[in-house]
Protein backbone atom coordinates (compact mmCIF):
# COMPACT_ATOMS: atom_id res chain seq x y z
CA UNK A 1 0.00 0.00 0.00
CA UNK A 2 1.36 3.52 -1.16
CA UNK A 3 -0.42 5.96 0.69
CA UNK A 4 -0.18 6.60 4.24
CA UNK A 5 -3.31 5.42 6.36
CA UNK A 6 -1.68 6.61 9.43
CA UNK A 7 -2.74 10.37 9.00
CA UNK A 8 -5.76 11.64 10.00
CA UNK A 9 -7.95 12.23 7.05
CA UNK A 10 -6.94 8.63 5.67
CA UNK A 11 -7.97 7.56 9.20
CA UNK A 12 -11.40 9.35 8.63
CA UNK A 13 -12.17 8.28 5.38
CA UNK A 14 -11.54 4.60 6.24
CA UNK A 15 -13.55 4.77 9.39
CA UNK A 16 -16.29 6.26 7.34
CA UNK A 17 -16.73 3.52 4.35
CA UNK A 18 -15.79 0.92 6.80
CA UNK A 19 -18.56 1.75 9.74
CA UNK A 20 -20.97 3.70 6.92
CA UNK A 21 -20.68 -0.11 5.32
CA UNK A 22 -21.52 -1.65 8.12
CA UNK A 23 -24.85 0.38 8.93
CA UNK A 24 -26.17 0.16 5.18
CA UNK A 25 -26.10 -3.28 4.79
CA UNK A 26 -27.48 -3.72 8.67
CA UNK A 27 -30.58 -1.54 7.32
CA UNK A 28 -30.43 -3.36 3.87
CA UNK A 29 -30.29 -6.74 6.16
CA UNK A 30 -33.54 -5.56 7.91
CA UNK A 31 -36.93 -7.01 6.43
CA UNK A 32 -38.31 -3.87 4.56
CA UNK A 33 -36.47 -0.88 3.45
CA UNK A 34 -38.86 2.67 4.02
CA UNK A 35 -37.56 5.38 1.73
CA UNK A 36 -39.34 9.24 1.24
CA UNK A 37 -38.95 11.04 -1.62
CA UNK A 38 -37.15 14.59 -1.29
CA UNK A 39 -38.37 18.01 -2.92
CA UNK A 40 -35.79 17.71 -5.68
CA UNK A 41 -38.22 13.85 -6.15
CA UNK A 42 -35.10 11.83 -5.12
CA UNK A 43 -35.38 8.92 -2.40
CA UNK A 44 -33.78 8.80 0.57
CA UNK A 45 -33.69 6.29 3.45
CA UNK A 46 -32.42 5.92 7.16
CA UNK A 47 -28.81 4.75 5.67
CA UNK A 48 -28.39 7.87 3.69
CA UNK A 49 -28.96 9.75 7.42
CA UNK A 50 -27.59 7.66 9.53
CA UNK A 51 -24.11 7.46 7.03
CA UNK A 52 -24.00 11.30 7.30
CA UNK A 53 -24.51 11.36 10.84
CA UNK A 54 -21.35 9.14 11.15
CA UNK A 55 -19.46 11.73 9.03
CA UNK A 56 -20.43 14.34 11.18
CA UNK A 57 -19.21 12.74 14.15
CA UNK A 58 -16.40 11.26 12.79
CA UNK A 59 -14.97 14.56 12.17
CA UNK A 60 -15.37 15.32 15.50
CA UNK A 61 -12.79 13.23 16.56
CA UNK A 62 -10.28 12.99 13.75
CA UNK A 63 -10.43 16.21 12.10
CA UNK A 64 -12.37 18.91 13.95
CA UNK A 65 -11.72 21.81 12.11
CA UNK A 66 -12.52 20.45 8.79
CA UNK A 67 -15.25 21.85 6.45
CA UNK A 68 -17.72 19.54 4.84
CA UNK A 69 -20.20 19.44 1.92
CA UNK A 70 -22.78 16.45 1.74
CA UNK A 71 -26.02 15.55 -0.02
CA UNK A 72 -28.49 15.50 3.02
CA UNK A 73 -29.75 18.29 5.56
CA UNK A 74 -32.03 17.65 8.78
CA UNK A 75 -35.04 19.28 7.12
CA UNK A 76 -37.39 16.39 7.65
CA UNK A 77 -36.21 15.16 10.75
CA UNK A 78 -36.98 18.38 12.31
CA UNK A 79 -40.05 17.91 11.67
CA UNK A 80 -43.32 15.86 14.04
CA UNK A 81 -43.46 13.86 10.62
CA UNK A 82 -39.83 13.35 11.07
CA UNK A 83 -39.25 12.53 14.78
CA UNK A 84 -39.69 8.14 13.86
CA UNK A 85 -36.64 8.17 11.25
CA UNK A 86 -34.61 10.60 14.08
CA UNK A 87 -35.52 7.84 16.48
CA UNK A 88 -34.41 5.53 14.11
CA UNK A 89 -31.55 7.13 12.65
CA UNK A 90 -30.59 7.68 16.48
CA UNK A 91 -30.71 3.63 17.17
CA UNK A 92 -28.85 2.84 14.25
CA UNK A 93 -26.16 5.40 14.65
CA UNK A 94 -26.19 4.67 18.64
CA UNK A 95 -23.89 1.64 17.92
CA UNK A 96 -21.03 2.68 16.70
CA UNK A 97 -21.25 5.76 19.35
CA UNK A 98 -22.74 5.69 22.31
CA UNK A 99 -23.10 9.06 22.95
CA UNK A 100 -25.48 9.60 20.32
CA UNK A 101 -28.63 11.20 20.87
CA UNK A 102 -31.20 13.42 18.99
CA UNK A 103 -29.65 16.38 19.02
CA UNK A 104 -26.55 15.03 18.41
CA UNK A 105 -27.99 12.89 15.13
CA UNK A 106 -29.46 16.58 13.97
CA UNK A 107 -25.63 18.05 14.87
CA UNK A 108 -23.49 15.36 12.62
CA UNK A 109 -26.00 15.50 9.91
CA UNK A 110 -25.98 19.20 9.72
CA UNK A 111 -22.11 19.36 9.76
CA UNK A 112 -22.84 18.54 6.13
CA UNK A 113 -24.00 22.08 5.26
CA UNK A 114 -20.57 23.99 4.80
CA UNK A 115 -19.65 25.63 1.99
CA UNK A 116 -17.95 24.31 -0.94
CA UNK A 117 -14.60 26.38 -1.19
CA UNK A 118 -10.51 26.21 -0.57
CA UNK A 119 -10.47 22.82 1.19
CA UNK A 120 -13.17 20.50 2.28
CA UNK A 121 -14.84 17.18 1.79
CA UNK A 122 -17.73 16.25 -0.09
CA UNK A 123 -19.69 13.08 0.73
CA UNK A 124 -22.99 10.79 -0.50
CA UNK A 125 -23.46 8.83 1.78
CA UNK A 126 -25.17 6.46 -0.46
CA UNK A 127 -24.80 7.60 -3.71
CA UNK A 128 -27.03 5.21 -5.88
CA UNK A 129 -29.88 5.37 -3.41
CA UNK A 130 -32.60 3.38 -5.94
CA UNK A 131 -30.17 0.61 -6.37
CA UNK A 132 -29.90 0.78 -2.93
CA UNK A 133 -33.11 -0.15 -2.63
CA UNK A 134 -33.80 -2.53 -5.45
CA UNK A 135 -30.70 -5.18 -4.00
CA UNK A 136 -28.11 -3.48 -6.50
CA UNK A 137 -24.98 -1.41 -6.00
CA UNK A 138 -24.58 1.43 -4.14
CA UNK A 139 -21.66 3.43 -2.71
CA UNK A 140 -20.87 5.89 0.35
CA UNK A 141 -18.51 8.48 -1.79
CA UNK A 142 -16.07 10.87 0.14
CA UNK A 143 -13.59 13.14 -1.69
CA UNK A 144 -11.33 15.94 -0.26
CA UNK A 145 -10.97 18.48 -2.48
CA UNK A 146 -8.67 21.54 -2.55
CA UNK A 147 -8.32 24.24 -5.06
CA UNK A 148 -10.57 22.79 -7.25
CA UNK A 149 -8.68 19.68 -7.17
CA UNK A 150 -9.78 16.01 -5.82
CA UNK A 151 -6.78 15.26 -3.33
CA UNK A 152 -7.63 11.93 -1.92
CA UNK A 153 -11.13 9.58 -2.40
CA UNK A 154 -13.12 6.53 -0.62
CA UNK A 155 -15.52 4.39 -1.87
CA UNK A 156 -17.31 1.83 -0.03
CA UNK A 157 -19.33 -0.81 -2.46
CA UNK A 158 -20.73 -3.15 -0.16
CA UNK A 159 -22.43 -5.16 -2.98
CA UNK A 160 -19.31 -4.88 -5.15
CA UNK A 161 -17.14 -7.88 -6.65
CA UNK A 162 -14.30 -6.80 -8.61
CA UNK A 163 -13.68 -9.82 -11.31
CA UNK A 164 -10.21 -9.00 -11.23
CA UNK A 165 -9.58 -9.68 -7.87
CA UNK A 166 -12.08 -12.42 -6.88
CA UNK A 167 -9.90 -12.65 -3.53
CA UNK A 168 -11.56 -9.56 -1.95
CA UNK A 169 -14.71 -11.29 -1.67
CA UNK A 170 -18.04 -9.35 -2.02
CA UNK A 171 -17.80 -5.95 -0.41
CA UNK A 172 -14.75 -3.51 -1.73
CA UNK A 173 -13.46 0.04 0.04
CA UNK A 174 -11.37 1.40 -2.77
CA UNK A 175 -8.85 4.43 -1.42
CA UNK A 176 -6.96 6.99 -4.07
CA UNK A 177 -4.44 10.03 -3.15
CA UNK A 178 -3.40 11.80 -6.01
CA UNK A 179 0.08 10.65 -7.42
CA UNK A 180 -0.06 7.79 -5.32
CA UNK A 181 -2.35 5.68 -6.64
CA UNK A 182 -5.37 3.78 -6.93
CA UNK A 183 -6.09 0.64 -4.02
CA UNK A 184 -8.48 -1.78 -3.01
CA UNK A 185 -9.52 -3.94 0.07
CA UNK A 186 -12.44 -6.24 1.14
CA UNK A 187 -14.48 -3.68 3.71
CA UNK A 188 -14.19 -7.11 6.20
CA UNK A 189 -10.68 -6.27 6.80
CA UNK A 190 -9.76 -2.97 6.07
CA UNK A 191 -7.22 -3.26 9.57
CA UNK A 192 -4.78 -5.14 7.82
CA UNK A 193 -2.63 -3.06 5.47
CA UNK A 194 -1.38 -6.23 3.79
CA UNK A 195 -4.03 -7.51 1.96
CA UNK A 196 -4.91 -3.69 -0.19
CA UNK A 197 -4.71 -4.56 -4.16
CA UNK A 198 -3.46 -1.89 -6.54
CA UNK A 199 -5.93 -1.20 -9.13
CA UNK A 200 -5.11 -0.61 -12.74
CA UNK A 201 -7.64 0.12 -15.70
CA UNK A 202 -7.68 -2.34 -18.06
CA UNK A 203 -5.68 -1.88 -21.29
CA UNK A 204 -8.30 -2.16 -24.21
CA UNK A 205 -7.71 -0.31 -26.83
CA UNK A 206 -10.08 -0.76 -29.70
CA UNK A 207 -13.59 0.69 -29.30
CA UNK A 208 -15.80 -2.22 -30.79
CA UNK A 209 -14.68 -4.27 -27.59
CA UNK A 210 -14.72 -2.21 -24.57
CA UNK A 211 -17.13 -3.51 -22.34
CA UNK A 212 -19.26 -0.10 -21.45
CA UNK A 213 -20.95 0.63 -18.46
CA UNK A 214 -24.49 3.14 -17.61
CA UNK A 215 -26.57 4.73 -15.57
CA UNK A 216 -29.69 2.30 -14.62
CA UNK A 217 -31.95 5.52 -14.26
CA UNK A 218 -33.87 6.65 -17.53
CA UNK A 219 -33.89 10.15 -16.40
CA UNK A 220 -30.16 9.80 -15.97
CA UNK A 221 -29.24 10.30 -19.33
CA UNK A 222 -29.91 10.54 -23.10
CA UNK A 223 -31.24 7.31 -23.87
CA UNK A 224 -31.66 7.63 -27.39
CA UNK A 225 -28.26 9.59 -28.05
CA UNK A 226 -26.43 7.27 -26.26
CA UNK A 227 -27.49 4.62 -28.78
CA UNK A 228 -26.44 6.49 -31.34
CA UNK A 229 -23.18 6.80 -29.86
CA UNK A 230 -22.75 2.98 -29.28
CA UNK A 231 -23.54 2.47 -32.76
CA UNK A 232 -20.85 4.70 -33.95
CA UNK A 233 -18.35 3.34 -31.40
CA UNK A 234 -19.34 -0.22 -32.88
CA UNK A 235 -18.98 -1.70 -29.86
CA UNK A 236 -20.23 -5.35 -29.93
CA UNK A 237 -21.26 -6.10 -26.08
CA UNK A 238 -24.76 -4.24 -24.86
CA UNK A 239 -23.74 -1.37 -21.71
CA UNK A 240 -24.22 -2.93 -18.33
CA UNK A 241 -26.27 -1.05 -16.27
CA UNK A 242 -25.33 -0.70 -12.65
CA UNK A 243 -26.61 2.16 -10.51
CA UNK A 244 -24.13 4.76 -8.82
CA UNK A 245 -20.26 4.99 -8.84
CA UNK A 246 -19.43 1.58 -8.09
CA UNK A 247 -19.05 1.97 -12.28
CA UNK A 248 -15.76 4.31 -11.61
CA UNK A 249 -14.72 1.58 -9.52
CA UNK A 250 -15.32 -1.09 -12.07
CA UNK A 251 -13.35 0.68 -14.21
CA UNK A 252 -10.33 1.83 -11.93
CA UNK A 253 -10.34 -2.01 -11.20
CA UNK A 254 -9.82 -2.83 -15.24
CA UNK A 255 -13.48 -4.54 -15.30
CA UNK A 256 -14.93 -2.30 -18.32
CA UNK A 257 -13.75 0.58 -20.06
CA UNK A 258 -16.45 3.49 -20.62
CA UNK A 259 -19.01 5.18 -18.69
CA UNK A 260 -20.46 8.46 -20.09
CA UNK A 261 -23.37 10.53 -19.28
CA UNK A 262 -25.01 12.56 -21.50
CA UNK A 263 -27.32 15.20 -20.66
CA UNK A 264 -30.89 14.51 -20.36
CA UNK A 265 -33.30 15.80 -23.25
CA UNK A 266 -35.56 16.63 -20.36
CA UNK A 267 -32.94 18.70 -18.65
CA UNK A 268 -29.86 19.77 -20.90
CA UNK A 269 -28.46 22.20 -18.04
CA UNK A 270 -28.38 19.53 -15.24
CA UNK A 271 -25.25 19.57 -14.30
CA UNK A 272 -23.32 16.99 -12.17
CA UNK A 273 -23.37 17.35 -7.60
CA UNK A 274 -19.90 17.66 -6.96
CA UNK A 275 -20.20 14.29 -4.38
CA UNK A 276 -21.56 12.31 -7.68
CA UNK A 277 -18.18 12.44 -9.24
CA UNK A 278 -15.53 13.81 -7.20
CA UNK A 279 -14.43 10.12 -5.62
CA UNK A 280 -15.12 8.05 -8.43
CA UNK A 281 -13.23 10.38 -10.77
CA UNK A 282 -10.03 10.31 -8.29
CA UNK A 283 -10.14 6.43 -8.32
CA UNK A 284 -10.54 6.00 -11.73
CA UNK A 285 -7.42 8.85 -12.67
CA UNK A 286 -5.10 7.24 -9.92
CA UNK A 287 -5.62 3.85 -11.79
CA UNK A 288 -4.30 5.20 -14.86
CA UNK A 289 -7.82 5.99 -16.24
CA UNK A 290 -8.97 10.07 -17.58
CA UNK A 291 -12.20 11.88 -16.87
CA UNK A 292 -13.51 14.82 -18.30
CA UNK A 293 -16.93 16.32 -19.44
CA UNK A 294 -19.01 15.64 -22.67
CA UNK A 295 -15.99 18.08 -24.45
CA UNK A 296 -13.18 16.61 -22.80
CA UNK A 297 -12.25 19.35 -20.13
CA UNK A 298 -11.14 18.52 -17.33
CA UNK A 299 -13.16 18.41 -14.11
CA UNK A 300 -13.20 21.70 -12.44
CA UNK A 301 -14.31 21.12 -8.46
CA UNK A 302 -13.68 24.32 -7.81
CA UNK A 303 -17.17 25.78 -9.18
CA UNK A 304 -19.25 25.39 -6.13
CA UNK A 305 -22.17 22.35 -5.28
CA UNK A 306 -22.63 21.20 -9.05
CA UNK A 307 -19.89 20.75 -11.97
CA UNK A 308 -21.06 24.47 -12.95
CA UNK A 309 -18.30 24.47 -15.91
CA UNK A 310 -18.51 20.98 -17.08
CA UNK A 311 -21.56 19.79 -19.00
CA UNK A 312 -21.80 15.58 -18.68
CA UNK A 313 -19.71 12.91 -17.91
CA UNK A 314 -17.13 10.79 -19.62
CA UNK A 315 -14.79 8.29 -17.79
CA UNK A 316 -12.38 5.80 -19.66
CA UNK A 317 -9.24 3.60 -19.33
CA UNK A 318 -7.51 6.21 -21.32
CA UNK A 319 -6.75 4.79 -23.88
CA UNK A 320 -9.76 4.89 -25.65
CA UNK A 321 -10.81 8.37 -24.54
CA UNK A 322 -10.18 10.45 -27.37
CA UNK A 323 -12.22 7.95 -29.26
CA UNK A 324 -15.32 8.50 -27.56
CA UNK A 325 -15.02 12.01 -27.37
CA UNK A 326 -14.59 12.05 -31.42
CA UNK A 327 -17.73 10.17 -31.49
CA UNK A 328 -19.35 12.97 -29.22
CA UNK A 329 -18.13 15.79 -31.85
CA UNK A 330 -19.69 13.70 -34.66
CA UNK A 331 -23.16 13.62 -32.81
CA UNK A 332 -25.15 16.76 -32.73
CA UNK A 333 -26.03 17.76 -29.62
CA UNK A 334 -29.65 16.60 -29.37
P1 LIG B 1 -26.61 6.75 -11.52
O1 LIG B 1 -25.46 6.78 -12.46
O2 LIG B 1 -27.94 6.65 -12.21
O3 LIG B 1 -26.43 5.72 -10.46
O4 LIG B 1 -26.66 8.17 -10.82
C1 LIG B 1 -26.02 8.44 -9.63
C2 LIG B 1 -26.22 9.85 -9.16
O5 LIG B 1 -26.29 10.79 -10.20
C3 LIG B 1 -27.43 10.03 -8.32
O6 LIG B 1 -26.98 10.59 -7.13
C4 LIG B 1 -28.29 11.01 -9.11
O7 LIG B 1 -28.93 11.87 -8.22
C5 LIG B 1 -27.32 11.74 -9.96
N1 LIG B 1 -27.82 12.21 -11.26
C6 LIG B 1 -27.21 12.05 -12.43
N2 LIG B 1 -27.89 12.61 -13.45
C7 LIG B 1 -28.98 13.16 -12.91
C8 LIG B 1 -30.09 13.89 -13.44
N3 LIG B 1 -30.19 14.15 -14.72
N4 LIG B 1 -31.01 14.32 -12.59
C9 LIG B 1 -30.91 14.05 -11.27
N5 LIG B 1 -29.90 13.36 -10.71
C10 LIG B 1 -28.93 12.92 -11.51
MG1 LIG C 1 -25.60 10.47 -5.52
Amino acid sequence: MGINLKSSEAQFALRLIQDGSKLARGIRAATSIRSRVKPDHSPVTLADMGIQALAGALLEQYLPDAVLVAEEDTDFLKTPEGAEDLGKTTAYVHSFFPQANSGKIRQWIDRGQGKPAGSFWTLDPIDGTKGFLRGGQYAIALALIQNGKVELAALGCPELELQGHKGLGKGVGIFAARGQGCWAVSLDGLKESQSWVRLEVSKCREARQARMLDSFDPGHKNAEKNRLIYKALGILKDPVPIDSMAKHAVIASGDAEIFFRTLPRKEPDYREKIWDVAAGALAIEEAGGRVTDLEGRELDFGAGLTLARNPGLLATNGFLHEAVLEVFRRIPRA
